[in-house]
């Protein structure tokens, strides 16, 4: 079965967030100093993360990423890992982690069935992990990479990294070689004016067009490859053969194939990382509704789905932050960090 939206648009993918804490405090995800956390006792158990994904599928869902938060921040991942890994429907198991907690963690997630691993990684260098994180722990994410090159998941390992000007835009080339080193794919990301990047402005932003430049001033012609599937990244080719990616959802949105869909730790439904609101799936499960009664739920809001949010934000005038930290103490729904990115 596939359900399409208002946009022809199906449902595919499903950006499932396991925790709304983090080890880390990326400036430009979590710079505040206090959080409102979800209770504990509204936090999805693994059972109901399975049975929500179980509806999901039932309605075309065929792509499931794990995120958070920090997903490694959650006591005993893998187990949930394999319940997913089991569901023949999946035909996609991936996760994004910073990697802090990796190097302990791979091998059980590898184990379990995961099938794709991502690390956010923004910068190479001590002294700016720590003013872009505040924490020290860069070696710690090293490990996690090392790790990861011991298990099946070295094959599809990806780093991404948010472009910044002023930040880390002095790194693109060091990190497309540390990708190399490590046979990770680098993909960098625009920086996007979602949930906690209050700082955001568009003179922050590092265009794909000109990272394109930076690269070919280093590496000679670059060649895009062919687009196969729905992805939010856009490989390129090195003259070298090496491939990396960069995910324009800034500058060149791409709303218009997008089949994903985020479910929050608290088991709120979000149908575009932009959108204001989100639908309540929690309540309904706990409160006994059928598979076919919260297929129902699903299959009405994604027919009327409607949304293009950073197409929409495209054509604003004037364009700055997304929400201030006061509405989103208020409504963490609102952050990046609960969304699961
Ligand atoms: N904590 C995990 C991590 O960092 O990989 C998973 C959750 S995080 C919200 C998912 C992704 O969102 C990360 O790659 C992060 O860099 C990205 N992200 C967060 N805020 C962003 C922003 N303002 N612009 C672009 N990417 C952002
Ligand atoms: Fe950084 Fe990910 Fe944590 Fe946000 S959720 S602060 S991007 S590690
Ligand atoms: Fe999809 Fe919304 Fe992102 Fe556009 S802004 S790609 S519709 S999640």
């Amino acid at each position: 079965m596939t359900l399409r939206d208002q946009h022809l648009r199906p449902l595919k993918n499903l950006r499932l967030s396991v925790t709304d804490r983090c080890n880390l405090r990326c400036q430009y995800c979590m710079p505040e100093e206090n959080y409102t956390w979800f209770p504990h006792e509204q936090i999805l158990q693994f059972e109901e993360c399975c049975q929500l994904v179980d509806v999901f599928t039932g309605l075309g869902v065929d792509k499931v990423r794990l995120t958070g938060g920090e997903p490694l921040l959650r006591r005993d991942l893998h187990i949930l890992v394999r319940q997913l890994a089991q569901k023949a429907a999946i035909k996609d198991l991936a996760l994004t982690t910073n990697g802090l907690l990796l190097a302990e963690r791979v091998e059980e997630l590898s184990a379990a069935g995961l099938g794709r691993l991502t690390i956010s990684l923004d910068t190479l260098r001590h002294d700016r992990f720590f003013t872009l994180s505040r924490s020290k722990k860069l070696d710690q994410v090293m490990e996690g990479i090392e790790e990861t090159k011991k298990t099946s998941l070295a094959a599809s390992l990806k780093i991404d990294t948010v472009a910044m000007r002023g930040v880390n835009d002095d790194e693109f080339i060091d990190l497309i070689e540390f990708g190399g080193e490590h046979g990770a794919e680098v993909r960098f990301i625009e920086f996007m004016d979602v949930g906690g990047a209050t700082t955001w402005s568009k003179d922050k932003v590092v265009t794909r067009a000109e990272m394109l430049r930076t690269f070919e001033k280093h590496y000679g012609a670059i060649e895009a490859v062919p687009k196969k599937d729905s992805a939010p990244a856009d490989q390129y080719c090195l003259p070298d053969g090496r491939i990396f990616g960069i995910i324009s959802s800034t500058t060149q949105p791409f709303c218009g194939n997008c089949d994903r869909s985020r479910l929050t730790a608290d088991g709120k439904w979000f149908l575009c990382l932009y959108a204001s609101t989100g639908i309540d799936l929690r309540a309904p499960l706990r409160e006994g509704a059928s598979t076919e009664e919260l297929q129902a739920i699903i299959g009405q809001a994604w027919g009327s789905r409607d949304d293009r949010g950073a197409e929409e934000r495209l054509t604003l005038k004037e364009r700055g932050r997304l929400a201030s930290a006061s509405d989103m103490r208020k409504n963490p729904h609102l952050e990046m960090h609960t969304r699961g990115g």
